[in-house]
């Protein structure tokens, strides 16, 4: 889900916000301004790296679970 961290330029509150429209407008939930920034998601980063997604990748060791496995594999 499109979900972006965004910091109010009037009263300096982070908030998340579902951003299903680019354009759409995002309101501080605090002061009503849209007079936001959006700032870098911190969730497609933790799940790009996560090691969950090593099992349906198809490469991983079945024994081990890891992906360079060189004893057992
Ligand atoms: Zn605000």
């Amino acid at each position: 889900m499109p979900m972006y961290e965004f910091r109010c330029n009037t009263c300096r509150k982070k908030f998340e916000e579902l951003v299903l429209n680019r354009e759409a407008r995002v309101q501080c939930p605090k002061c009503k301004k849209t007079n936001v920034t959006r700032l870098m998601s911190a969730f497609s980063v933790k799940s790009a790296g996560s090691s969950k997604g090593a099992a349906s990748s198809g490469k991983s060791c079945s024994g081990c679970r890891s992906k360079n496995c060189g004893s057992c594999g």
